[in-house]
C-alpha cells in the first residue's frame, strides 16, 4: 500500500458518527487532503464516483483495501500510565497499595534514566499502533525529561498525543525515592512540560499537546493542586487525574475535605472543558451533571476496575446525562494495551453492573442497576468517537473535516478468521465479530492523519 498523505482510500469502512449508530460504508472513497484530513467520503450510488476512483487510480494516489480487509477509525485511547507497561499483567491480585509500593512506584522511577524511558517509550507507542490508538492521553512518571522525551518519541512516530507530567508532591503518600521534591519544583516542572510540548507543536500534523496531570488527590499537597489549578487556567491546558475511582481514594478525599473527589478538583480550578477524569465510578447523578455542565470527560477504564475500582462506572446514565466519555486501557492498572480488550470488558460489566452479580440472592434483590447495559456498538464508539469528543478533537469517524486514522483489518488472517464462512454475514455481524474475536494480527495498517505509521506487511 502506498505510503503518504493526499490521495484516496477505497474500500468499506465501519464507523459511529453518532453514539450506539453503527454506518456501514461500503465501497467507499475517502478522500484525503495533504494535511491528513478527510475532504469528502463518495459512495458508488454517487454520481462522479466512477470518475473519482479512475482519477485517483491514474494519478497513483489511490489506497485500494485488499480483498478481505476493512477500516475502522483509529482507536482514542485517553488514560494510559506509559511507565507502567513493563509491569503490564503483573501483580494484579494485590491490593491497591502493594501494587502501589512493591512493584509500581519502583518501576516508575526507573524512568529517571532517559535511555531507559526512550526504549520503553518507544515500544509502547508502536504497540499501541500495532492494536490501532492512534490518539493516545498519556500519564508519564514523575520526571520532566523523561516526560519530554515520551512526546517527541509520539511526535517522531506520527502518534496523536496529550502528555502529561505525573504529579505526586506529598511527602507523607509518596516514597522518598520516588515524589516531586516540593509542591513548587512540580508546578515549575509541570509549566516547563507546557512550555516544551508546545514547542514541538509547530512540525506535528497530527498534534501534541501537554497536559497537567497530578497523580490523583491522595498523592498531592492542597498548595500543588492549586498551583496545578492556576496554571491550567493561565495555559488553557488540559488536565487529567484519577477521579472516584477506588472505595479506599473517595473516603480518604471525603476525610479529608468533606466533599467527594469532583467538587474538590472544582475548588482547585482542576474540572475545567475536556478535562479528563479516570474512572469515575462513583459519581452520582448530581456529579454527572456537574461535569456534563462544565464539559468534563470521564475515561472509562473497564479493564481496571475490577481491580482497582470496587464497582463498575455508571457508563450507560453518565451517557444518558450527556457526559463526554471514552475508553482508556489503564495500563497497567488493566492488564492490556489492546483497547478491543476494553470494549468488551466495557459491555460485560455493564450487563453485570445490570443484573448484579450474587445468584445466591434472590434475583429481585440481587442489586442490579436497571438499564445499565450497552451495547458492541456503543462500546466501540466510546473508543473512537467519543473519545474525539472527549478531548475535543477531530478524530474517531470518517466524516468531512476529521482526521483520516485508519486501522486495515484483514477479516482473512489465518488463525483469526473473522467471515463468519458467509453465515450471518449482516454488516452488523461483522462489526461483531471484529470487536469481539479480532486480535492484533487482523490489523494489518494503520494510519494516523494520512500517514502510514505501522505496516505488519512490510
Ligand atoms: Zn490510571
Amino acid at each position: 500500500m502506498a505510503q503518504g498523505v493526499s490521495g484516496a482510500y477505497l474500500g468499506t469502512f465501519f464507523h459511529t458518527p453518532v453514539y450506539g449508530q453503527m454506518e456501514y460504508l461500503k465501497d467507499a472513497l475517502i478522500e484525503v487532503d495533504k494535511d491528513g484530513v478527510i475532504t469528502r467520503v463518495a459512495l458508488p450510488a454517487d454520481a462522479d464516483y466512477a470518475q473519482l476512483v479512475a482519477g485517483y487510480r491514474q494519478a497513483g494516489t489511490l489506497t485500494e483495501l485488499p480483498a478481505g480487509c476493512v477500516g475502522l477509525p483509529g482507536f482514542v485511547d485517553i488514560h494510559v500510565h506509559s511507565c507502567q507497561w513493563p509491569q503490564s499483567a503483573l501483580a494484579l491480585d494485590e491490593p491497591l497499595y502493594l501494587w502501589l509500593q512493591e512493584k509500581t512506584f519502583p518501576l516508575e522511577s526507573k524512568f529517571a534514566d532517559l535511555d531507559f524511558a526512550r526504549t520503553v517509550y518507544a515500544d509502547l507507542v508502536d504497540q499501541l499502533f500495532a492494536r490501532g490508538a492512534t490518539t493516545v492521553v498519556y500519564l508519564g512518571s514523575a520526571h520532566l525529561e523523561a516526560t519530554v522525551e515520551l512526546a517527541r518519541i509520539c511526535v517522531d512516530k506520527g502518534q496523536r498525543a496529550l502528555v502529561g507530567k505525573t504529579v505526586m508532591d506529598d511527602p507523607e503518600a509518596n516514597p522518598s525515592y520516588y515524589r516531586d521534591a516540593s509542591a513548587a519544583s512540580a508546578v515549575a516542572d509541570t509549566e516547563t512540560l507546557i512550555h516544551e510540548v508546545e514547542g514541538m507543536q509547530h512540525d506535528c500534523p497530527q498534534g501534541v499537546w501537554p497536559v497537567i496531570t497530578p497523580r490523583f488527590i491522595p498523592s498531592c499537597t492542597d498548595e500543588v493542586l492549586k498551583g496545578l489549578g492556576d496554571l491550567a487556567a493561565r495555559y488553557d491546558c488540559y488536565v487529567q487525574t484519577h477521579c472516584n475511582e477506588g472505595q479506599w481514594e473517595h473516603d480518604t478525599v471525603l476525610a479529608r475535605f468533606g466533599k467527594e473527589d469532583p467538587y474538590a478538583l472544582q475548588d482547585f480550578g482542576l474540572l475545567r472543558d475536556h478535562s479528563i477524569m479516570a474512572h469515575g465510578c462513583f459519581l452520582t447523578p448530581e456529579e454527572g451533571e456537574l461535569f456534563e455542565r462544565l464539559g468534563v470527560a470521564v475515561a472509562h477504564c473497564p479493564m481496571s476496575n475490577p481491580y482497582f475500582g470496587s464497582s463498575v462506572a455508571p457508563v450507560r446514565r453518565l451517557r444518558e446525562q450527556g457526559v463526554r466519555m471514552g475508553l482508556g486501557t489503564d495500563i497497567s492498572g488493566g492488564y492490556s494495551p489492546n483497547l478491543y480488550e476494553s470494549i468488551r470488558q466495557a459491555v460485560m460489566s455493564s450487563r453485570q453492573l445490570e443484573t448484579g452479580v450474587n445468584a445466591l440472592v434472590p434475583e429481585a434483590e440481587r442489586g442490579g442497576v436497571p438499564d445499565s447495559r450497552i451495547s458492541v456498538v456503543q462500546a466501540f464508539w466510546l473508543a473512537t468517537k467519543g473519545g474525539g469528543e472527549a478531548l475535543g478533537l477531530p478524530v474517531g469517524d470518517f466524516e468531512p473535516g476529521m482526521a483520516f486514522d485508519l486501522q486495515v483489518i484483514d477479516t482473512k488472517r489465518r488463525w483469526s478468521d473473522l467471515t463468519g464462512f458467509g453465515v450471518f454475514d449482516e454488516p452488523q455481524d461483522q462489526l461483531a465479530r471484529i470487536l469481539y474475536l479480532s486480535n492484533p494480527e487482523n490489523i494489518r495498517q494503520v494510519y494516523a492523519q494520512g500517514r502510514l505509521v505501522c505496516n505488519k506487511d512490510a
